[in-house]
């Protein structure tokens, strides 16, 4: 989705602007991030079910990069066959989630989305995780080609997105089949898109509560990488905190250590 695509979006939807604003009193999360609905979710749709959730499994400096959830019913991604979407601190998504759980798995995969910029070396730097999936690549390509499916190797080595790639493994191929020939290669076949999804799912698995050991056998390098950033997080937020605390109200120490 281009920029100037979600800007019209937007646009299109000043009209509704009052209501918006309305809604987004009623909805934020973590205080910092608006929540615009544009066109209606489904009757009885459990919203903060979803945005509680949320608040309580990520911690709070996770989700910084992001100013505003929208949701719509946002015709580049009907166009795409997508359901969420992250681009320059706003996550979008659909209006027609299957469950709240649904909801909640999407939002987790765009932060994950969100983090990369800012964490680009963090995540990419060292090569280790492309190492990683690529060698899964290499490995589903010898599967497939087994069960007798035709594509170039190159494909399987380049790690960035591709279109056609992406069509070849979710339509030609099937993400069932990927599941049966390739068992715990990728924990969702999701993850053998290209290698940003590869760390979007990852993070998607880690915080809808997939089992750790799990996570750690099927993908090592990765796990590390999240398990470093949760503490890596956790400790510039609490050592921001204490540095507030004792700026306003002399020293504290709210953790006991
Ligand atoms: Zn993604």
């Amino acid at each position: 989705m281009t920029r100037q695509n979600l800007t019209d979006y937007i646009k299109d939807s000043a009209a509704r602007e009052f209501l918006a604003e309305h809604k987004a009193k009623k909805y934020r999360i973590f205080d910092s991030i608006e929540l615009y609905i544009n066109e209606p979710l489904p009757k009885d749709f459990d919203l903060e079910k979803v945005l509680k959730k949320i608040q309580k499994n990520i911690p709070e400096h996770f989700v910084s990069q992001i100013d505003m959830i929208m949701i719509g019913d946002i015709p580049m991604l009907k166009k795409k066959e997508m359901d969420a979407f992250y681009a320059e601190g706003i996550i979008y998504l659909m209006n027609n989630p299957s469950s709240p759980d649904d909801m909640y798995d999407d939002i987790i995969h765009e932060i994950a989305h969100s983090l990369e910029s800012g964490l680009a070396e963090f995540i990419y730097g060292d090569g280790q995780l492309e190492y990683e999936f690529v060698s899964k690549r290499k490995m589903l390509y010898h599967l497939l080609v087994q069960h007798g499916y035709q594509r170039s190797q190159i494909d399987f080595i380049n790690a960035d997105y591709n279109e056609s790639f992406d069509n070849f493994l979710y339509k030609e191929v099937g993400y069932d089949t990927i599941r049966n020939i390739a068992p715990n290669l990728f924990l969702s076949p999701y993850g053998a898109t290209s290698l940003r999804e590869y760390w979007a799912n990852g993070f998607e698995a880690m915080y809808v509560g997939q089992d750790k050991d799990y996570i750690k056998r099927v993908s090592p390098k990765l796990y590390e990488k999240l398990e470093q950033l949760y503490y890596m997080g956790r400790f510039d937020a609490e050592s921001e905190m204490a540095y507030d605390m004792e700026e306003e109200k002399g020293w504290s120490n709210k953790h006991g250590y």
